[in-house]
């Protein structure tokens, strides 16, 4: 029987890997640049940790969570986002005790059970940066500027910012009414699943991919038009904050988000270079989940985004090339005892920083030329008991064909001034 991993999930091959550290270590750099710090946490929790806060009648809750029982007869869920699990750690630990202003990041895979295509995936990664402890709009605009500068660091470009104010409990709910009366207007020629949402997630009914129901809806309120005070100036200094950094974005009334926690702020970052499934980047505000999840009130912002469409974005873009892995030196062997000796020298040689290989599958020196070939590495050496009895032996430039005498004592010497 051939196993196969399973549909929706991906394999990270080396050539692919390579890529993914890259895109790590520019995540890591962006993220200590602003000062945020990194948390690792489980991928499971406890199921009640995601339905509480992403809310039990979200398309993530409702249908897309991996949960089970486990042995212990405890609800077990594999982690859908990120969001929840470092809330629970940042309450669990009194993070919030040790410092008024928290600001942490994340790197890591998360489950959901979607319909797998191009860029959406069961198991797929997210990066992604939470905020707790402070209610300034600067934060709001600060998340937004923290995943620009992760694309820009990588060279990307090409991406639209949308921002939207979702409003808070004050001026939620009176409007919730006034877009369930306008929505219950068009409610029979709306689409089976938006007639669903009505009762349950009307605003979600907003960013309904059919078309006909975007028709229908053009002209319903929208939350940005009825915020209550607090929350238009709110919306109002974020947007003057991306103004005066130069970020340009766009005002999307529709823009929703799918998880049920936020407030005021919501923003979500598109690129073109992806199809259908456009977003790079989401977050936004979210000042009652803290407290929604058993801590002290605490405002929180943050971010999450999806690093296999970064992937996408960036090989479209002709940037996800490789750091350069190759070995410095293939030392190629012929007998026992040269072998012998290229595996203590080459360990020798790692020990000071150099990147290299040798044979371990006895091959035919014409054959680990043909390796060396292959991997690129950069030199060869050529090791027969001749050389061992000579202390001394010709390191081949694989690229121009030259050769040149070294001392087997002086090979460091020789690929440092090389
Ligand atoms: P969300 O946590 O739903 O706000 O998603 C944040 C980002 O994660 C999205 O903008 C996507 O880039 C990415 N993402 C979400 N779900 C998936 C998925 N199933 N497969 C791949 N990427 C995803």
């Amino acid at each position: 029987m051939k196993f196969k991993s399973i549909k929706g999930t991906k394999d990270i091959l080396p050539g692919e890997a390579e890529v993914w550290q890259r895109v790590e270590e520019s995540i890591r750099h962006v993220m200590s640049l602003f000062n945020y710090r990194e948390i690792r946490t489980p991928v499971f929790e406890q199921t009640s940790l995601f339905s509480r806060s992403i809310g039990e009648l979200t398309d993530i809750v409702s249908k897309e969570m991996y949960t089970f029982t486990d042995r212990s007869e405890e609800s077990i869920t594999l982690r859908p986002e990120g969001t929840a699990s470092a809330l629970r750690a940042y309450i669990q630990h009194n993070v919030g005790e040790q410092s008024a202003l928290t600001k942490l990041y994340y790197i890591g895979p998360m489950f959901r059970q979607e319909r797998p295509q191009a860029g959406r995936l069961r198991q797929f990664h997210q990066f992604g940066a939470e905020a707790l402890g402070s209610s300034s709009p600067q934060l709001d605009a600060e998340m937004m500027l923290v995943a620009l500068a992760v694309y820009r660091d990588l060279g990307i470009e090409e991406f639209a910012l949308n921002v939207n104010s979702v409003g808070c409990r004050t001026c939620r709910p009176p409007y919730k009414e006034l877009l369930v009366n306008a929505l219950n207007n068009v409610r029979d020629k709306l689409s089976p699943e938006s007639q669903a949402r009505i009762g349950q997630n009307p605003l979600r009914v907003l960013d309904s991919k059919d078309d006909h129901d975007r028709e229908l809806t053009r002209n319903v309120p929208l939350m940005k038009d009825h915020l209550c005070p607090e929350c238009a100036d709110h919306f109002k200094e974020v947007q003057a904050l991306l103004q005066s950094s130069g970020t340009p974005f766009h005002i999307d009334g529709r823009l929703v988000r799918g998880l049920d926690y936020y407030t005021k702020t919501a923003f979500e970052i598109t690129s073109t270079a992806l199809g259908s499934q456009d977003a790079l980047a989401g977050g936004g505000r979210y000042d009652i989940l803290v407290e929604e999840l058993g801590g002290k009130p605490t405002p929180g912002v943050g971010f999450a985004a999806g690093m296999e469409r970064l992937m996408m974005v960036l090989s479209k873009a002709g940037k996800a090339g490789m750091p350069d892995v190759r070995p410095v030196l293939f030392i190629a062997t012929n007998g026992a005892a040269a072998q012998q000796w290229a595996f203590t020298t080459a360990n020798a040689l790692r020990s000071k920083g150099f990147r290299v290989e040798i044979d371990y599958l006895q091959r035919s020196l014409k054959a680990q030329m043909r390796e060396a070939n292959r991997m690129e590495a950069r030199y060869a050496l050529v090791i027969g008991e001749t050389e061992l009895q000579a202390r001394s032996a010709k390191l081949k430039n694989m690229q121009t064909g030259d050769e040149e005498g070294v001392a087997l004592d002086q090979i460091d010497r020789a690929l440092t001034t090389l």
